[in-house]
C-alpha cells in the first residue's frame, strides 16, 4: 500500500504533461486547486501586450472586420484593455477609424449614424441605434431623428427634413462620462451628437445610454496611450504597399501595430517588422501568428516587441482541416510562454479558442500575458454590424477573415493568398448571439478570471506565471467522460444564467 501511494502523484507539471507529442487544447487540460490566501477581488490582473504596453485587463479584441472597429476600440481601452482595429478596409478609412477611437474618452455603444442632406429619406432603422444625426454637404449636424420619432410615422416615405428635430448643440467627443452627464443634464437634451475636435460627428449620446451605462459594472483603470488618450491598436499586412497604410497609421496615433498573417514566420513579415522598427522605433510591433519555437524565435530577432500565438484554434477557421497545418491551443501557448528564455521579455498573447473565462485562466496560466478573442467580443453591441433574426434569436454577423466573403473584400494577404489565381478559404462566414454590451460582460468574466486565479493560488499574472515555471502549478488531462462530467449533465432542463 506504502508502495501504491509513493508513486501515485498529484497532477503533472505542464513540462511534463506537454512533452509527450499529444497536442492539446484548453478543454483537454484541467488544473489542479492550490493553496488560497488571499480575497479574490486582490487578484490583479494587469499585465502587457507587449514590451512597452501596459493593460489593467489581460484582453485584446480581434483584428477581425466583425469584431473590431472603433466602438470596439474605445470600449475594451476604457476597460483597461484593447482592440486591434482590422485592415480590411482602405488605409485612409482604417486611420479614420483609428482617429475616431482617439478623440473619444468614453464608451458610448453607438457609432455614428449619419445622413447627409435633409432630402433623405429612411427606410430601416439600425435597431440599436438611438438616434441617426443628419448633416449639411460640409458634415454639419443640422438636424437629429430620433428612433422614436421614425417608428411614429406613418407614412416613412418622406424626406427627413418633413419631421427632423433641429440639431441640438454637439457635445464634444473628448469630454468624458461625467461632463457630456452634466452637459445633457444642463441643456435638458434627451439626445445629442457627439463631435471630435474637427467637428466631425463621431457618435450619438442619449440619457438613456447615460442612466444604462451608471447601472455598468464601475469602470476600471483605463489603458491609455502616450499621448494621454484610450489605447488603440491596429493590424497591417505583409505586403508593399502595407508600408503607406502603417505611415497613416502612426499620423492618426496609433500606439501599437500587429503585422497579421496566419502563418507569421515569413520573409514577408520578418521584412514588415524590421521596417516597421527601423521606421518607428517607439512604436511597439506585434508578430505572428506562431505557434512552434523556431517561428518565435525568427520573429523576436527580427525586432517582434509582441507575439500572436495561435493556428488553427479559431472558432471561424478551417486551417487545420483545409491545410493540415496548426496546433493545439493549449500546447502552443504553453510551448512559446514555458520554453522561452526569459530574458527575451517578448509578451505572448493567446490568439483564438476562447469561448468561456475558464479558457482565459487556462490561456494566462499557461504563460501568455493577454487573450485575444474573437467570437467572444463578436455579437455584442460594440461589434460592427447590425442585429438579423435568425429562428427568434438576435444576432450579429461574425465572419473569419479568411473566409472568401472576407478575402473577396481584401483580407487575403493573410493567408499569402495574394498572387495566387485561386482563392481557398480557411475560415467561414456565421452569425453568433446578441451578447449584450462587453462593458457588461467582460468586467464579469474579469471577475471569473479573479476567481479561477485564487482557486489556483495565484495573486497575480506574475505568480500564475511563476506557478507555472515553478512546477508548483499541476495539471492532467481529461478524458471524454471527465468532460461531459465538468460540464452541466444529467439535468432533464436547467437555465444557465452566468451572471
Ligand atoms: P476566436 O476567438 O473566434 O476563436 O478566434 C479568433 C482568431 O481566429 C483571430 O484572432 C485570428 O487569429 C483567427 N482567425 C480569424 N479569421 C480566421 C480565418 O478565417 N481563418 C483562420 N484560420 N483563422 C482566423
Amino acid at each position: 500500500m506504502k508502495g501504491l501511494e509513493m508513486e501515485l502523484e498529484d497532477g503533472f507539471p505542464a513540462s511534463r504533461l506537454f512533452s509527450q507529442g499529444v497536442s492539446y487544447t484548453y478543454d483537454d487540460v484541467i488544473m489542479l486547486p492550490h493553496y488560497i490566501d488571499f480575497p479574490a477581488d486582490a487578484v490583479d490582473l494587469s499585465t502587457r501586450l507587449s514590451r512597452r504596453v501596459s493593460l489593467s485587463i489581460p484582453c485584446v479584441a480581434s483584428p477581425m472586420d466583425t469584431v473590431s472597429e472603433s466602438s470596439m476600440a474605445v470600449a475594451m481601452a476604457s476597460l483597461g484593455g484593447v482592440a486591434i482595429i482590422h485592415c480590411n478596409s482602405s488605409p485612409a478609412l482604417q486611420a479614420s477609424l483609428v482617429r475616431s477611437a482617439k478623440s473619444r474618452r468614453t464608451p458610448f455603444v453607438h457609432g455614428p449614424s449619419v445622413l447627409s442632406g435633409s432630402d433623405a429619406i429612411i427606410r430601416t432603422f439600425d435597431d440599436i441605434l438611438p438616434a441617426v444625426v443628419v448633416t449639411d454637404p460640409e458634415k454639419v449636424p443640422i438636424g437629429v431623428v430620433a428612433r422614436s420619432d421614425w417608428e411614429r410615422l406613418e407614412n416613412k416615405d418622406v424626406p427627413v427634413s418633413a419631421y427632423m428635430r433641429s440639431a441640438p448643440p454637439p457635445v464634444p467627443a473628448k469630454y468624458d462620462f461625467e461632463e457630456i452627464a452634466a452637459f445633457l443634464a444642463e441643456e435638458k437634451l434627451d439626445l445629442a451628437p457627439l463631435v471630435d475636435e474637427d467637428g466631425e460627428v463621431v457618435g450619438v449620446i442619449t440619457m438613456e445610454d447615460i442612466e444604462r451605462i451608471r447601472g455598468f459594472p464601475k469602470l476600471g483603470k483605463p489603458s491609455l496611450g502616450r499621448d494621454g488618450r484610450l489605447l488603440v491598436g491596429a493590424s497591417i499586412g505583409t505586403r508593399e504597399n502595407d508600408k503607406e497604410r502603417l505611415e497613416q497609421l502612426v499620423k492618426a496615433g496609433v500606439d501599437v501595430v500587429v503585422v497579421d498573417s496566419s502563418q507569421g514566420n515569413s520573409v514577408y513579415q520578418i521584412e514588415m517588422i524590421k521596417h516597421a522598427k527601423k521606421s518607428f522605433p517607439e512604436l511597439d510591433v506585434i508578430g505572428g501568428n506562431v505557434v512552434t519555437i523556431a517561428q518565435a524565435q525568427n520573429l523576436i530577432q527580427a525586432g517582434a516587441d509582441g507575439l500572436r500565438v495561435g493556428m488553427g484554434s479559431g472558432s471561424i477557421c478551417t486551417t487545420q482541416e483545409v491545410c493540415a497545418v496548426g496546433r493545439g491551443q493549449a500546447t502552443a501557448v504553453l510551448q512559446r510562454s514555458h520554453r522561452m528564455p526569459k530574458d527575451h521579455d517578448v509578451p505572448v498573447i493567446a490568439d483564438g479558442g476562447i469561448s468561456n473565462s475558464g479558457h482565459i485562466v487556462k490561456a494566462l496560466v499557461l504563460g501568455a500575458s493577454t487573450v485575444m478573442m474573437g467570437s467572444f467580443l463578436a455579437g455584442s453591441h460594440e461589434a460592427p454590424g447590425v442585429y438579423e433574426n435568425q429562428g427568434g434569436r438576435r444576432v450579429k454577423k461574425y465572419r473569419g477573415m479568411g473566409s472568401l466573403e472576407a478575402m473577396t473584400k481584401g483580407s487575403d494577404a493573410r493567408y499569402l493568398g495574394d498572387k495566387l489565381k485561386l482563392k481557398i478559404a480557411q475560415g467561414v462566414v456565421g452569425a453568433v448571439a446578441d451578447k449584450g454590451s462587453v462593458l457588461k460582460f467582460i468586467p464579469y468574466s474579469m471577475q471569473a478570471v479573479k476567481q479561477g486565479f485564487q482557486d489556483l493560488g495565484a495573486s497575480s499574472m506574475q505568480s500564475a506565471h511563476e506557478l507555472l515555471r515553478s512546477n508548483v502549478l499541476r495539471l492532467e488531462v481529461r478524458t471524454g467522460a471527465a468532460q461531459v462530467e465538468g460540464g452541466i449533465h444529467g439535468l432533464v432542463s436547467y437555465e444557465k444564467k452566468p451572471f
